[in-house]
């Protein structure tokens, strides 16, 4: 009987102390051991930019917590999420200039604003490489012209990659120059216009180009959605999408990491609003 009853109390002082030892680890102690454990039983571990993490693991670094913007509709403008920087929020040009710097003349009015023409086209200050971008356009409701005549303006990523903005509901033009084409250079996927004066949205996901002096080493790339539909799916872009005359392509520049965004005045009043911006590193 005395047997029996020292035994308990021999293994409940065991299980005691593994208890004590388990809560004295540390968490790096706990990972490493359990990298130790698992490793015996063939388990792989992720080489990471912030570390060599297991599978799971809880002590990997969680990512920043936002709060994600509203969807807009075509009377109201959605918000952008926490983390964006605004570009424009329907009331002010102030964080932008005019093509060679200073004010500009595109107007204001009602949320939005509008190219004029003839005024040139229009930068932001702030400078940007790689980024997600959300913009929102309008081309007229009122049809005058054809083909790139109609509802012409564009975005131009670094000031220099434009991804084409035309009236292109039920208006014939070349394709690799038709609304949401990476101009001159690639046709989207579908035609995802909407009728004239209705508003419409690109979503942008852009990595920027690197130079080695005058050689392009890592090229640009284009996810384009469009009105939410995706039409260019991590598209490289080969080249420049600047025009020379009608049938020459444009070759890469080299140029710095970071230049202004700008929108395009094609002699016609294509409105913009809700415009922002999240960068992110190369
Ligand atoms: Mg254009």
């Amino acid at each position: 009987m005395m047997r029996t009853v020292l035994l308990n109390i021999a293994v409940c002082w065991s299980i005691f102390l593994t208890g004590c030892a388990t809560l004295e680890k540390t968490p790096q102690a706990i990972k490493d051991s359990t990298m130790q454990e698992n490793t015996t039983r063939g388990t792989r571990y992720l080489e990471t930019e912030t570390g060599r993490w297991l599978v799971h693991d809880m002590n990997r670094p969680a990512p920043p917590v936002i709060t994600p913007g509203t969807e807009s509709t075509q009377e109201q403008p959605g918000k952008a999420p926490s983390d964006a920087i605004v570009l424009f929020d329907g009331t002010d040009l102030s964080g932008w200039t005019s093509e060679r710097g200073g004010p500009t003349k595109w107007i204001v009015r009602d949320g939005f604003m509008e190219a004029v023409r003839r005024a040139g086209s229009i930068k932001t200050k702030q400078f940007f490489g790689s980024c997600q971008l959300h913009i929102e356009f309008a081309t007229p409701s009122r049809i005058t012209g054809k083909s790139q005549g109609r509802g012409n303006s564009g975005v131009f990523l670094m000031s220099t990659y434009e991804v084409q903005i035309l009236d292109s509901y039920e208006n014939l033009t070349y394709p690799d120059g038709q609304c949401a084409a990476l101009y001159g250079r690639v046709v989207p996927l579908v035609n995802a216009c909407r009728e004239p004066g209705q508003w419409q949205s690109y979503d942008i996901i852009f990595h920027r180009p690197v130079f080695d002096g005058d050689k392009v080493v890592k090229k640009a790339t284009f996810t384009v959605f469009h009105n939410g539909v995706l039409v260019h799916d991590n598209v490289e872009l080969q080249g420049g999408t600047g025009w020379i005359d009608e049938h020459t392509i444009s070759n890469y520049s080299p140029h710095k990491d970071k230049l202004p965004l700008m929108l395009q005045d094609h002699d016609n009043p294509v409105r913009f609003r809700n415009i922002w911006i999240r960068e992110f590193s190369d």
